[in-house]
């Protein structure tokens, strides 16, 4: 058990990836809290763990891109597990649409999630694993920070945003025991991808004959590399990314 009695902050953890790298987590011996906006989507998920025999998992509902909902984190797991070693800032949205015609406010909403909603939680944890010896944050990338189409200015923008954010916590934190690194998954198949698809106009079929490996990514290959990054296997490892993505962006030929 390479968690064992780790607590743990998964944000965007009722379902998806987020609900996946909660599993690993659980069997590696971790304490974890499960979030999402909505107390009742993240009370149904704990459930389904503490039905398969987990103990030792809570839920919070808060919205991670305000600072209220942060600390609502941070506090819930210290009063519920005593403490908090690992953040995973999971929690994203996307807005699939041609730039001419994206509102503002729309690509402002993405941002406020997957980029400022990623600072604002990272800023909360991490003044607390200042205070108390250190901890370890993953965030959760995409390939569309490092390769880029068509329609996801609002998404891209965050993505390629997380190198920077990382980066930089990475080498400021360090000298306080805090190591930041990056899982940039490729297509996996959750509700995300299904929203993606409808407004993205691709199908599985697309997706299958674009990776190398022919195949979409499960969700569970995600947790693994979030899991190992997390534990003391990576205690060397600060200011990285790991891509899981099939080779997805590796590939540069034509068919
Ligand atoms: P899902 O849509 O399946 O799950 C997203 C989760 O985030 C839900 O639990 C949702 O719950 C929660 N959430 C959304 N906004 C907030 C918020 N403001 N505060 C708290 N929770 C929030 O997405 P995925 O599992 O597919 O994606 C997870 C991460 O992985 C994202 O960062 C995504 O960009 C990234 N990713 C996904 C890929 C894929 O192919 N699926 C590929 C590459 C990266 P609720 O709605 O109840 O708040």
């Amino acid at each position: 058990m390479k968690l064992l009695d780790k607590v743990v902050i998964i944000t965007g953890s009722s379902m998806g990836i987020g609900e996946a790298i909660a599993e690993k987590f659980l069997i590696e011996g971790a304490k974890v809290v499960l979030n999402s906006r909505s107390q009742s989507r993240v009370d149904e998920t704990v459930k389904r763990f503490i039905d398969q025999g987990f103990k030792s998992v809570i839920g919070i509902g808060a919205d991670v891109s305000t600072e209220s909902g942060a600390e609502k984190l941070v506090q819930g797991a210290v009063s519920s597990f005593g403490t908090v070693n690992i953040l995973i800032n999971n929690a994203g949205i996307n807005r699939i649409a041609p730039s001419y015609e994206l509102k503002v406010d729309e690509y402002k909403r993405v941002l406020d999630t997957n980029l400022a909603g990623y600072f604002i939680t990272s800023k909360a944890v991490g003044n607390y694993f200042k205070d108390n010896n250190g901890g370890v944050i993953i965030n959760i990338g995409s390939i569309f920070g490092q390769v880029f189409t068509g329609g996801r200015a609002a998404y891209s923008s965050t993505k390629s945003g997380l190198k920077g954010l990382t980066n930089v916590l990475a080498v400021e934190w360090a000298p306080d025991n805090i190591r930041v690194n990056q899982v940039a998954p490729g297509y996996i198949k959750t509700n995300l991808d299904e929203l993606d698809q409808s407004d993205g106009g691709y199908s599985d079929e697309d997706i299958i004959r674009r990776t190398p490996m022919r195949r979409y990514g499960t969700a569970e290959e995600v947790a693994n590399a979030t899991a190992f990054l997390a534990s003391d296997e990576a205690s060397y490892i600060t200011g990285t990314v790991i891509t899981v993505d099939g080779g997805w962006t590796a590939f540069g030929g034509w068919s």
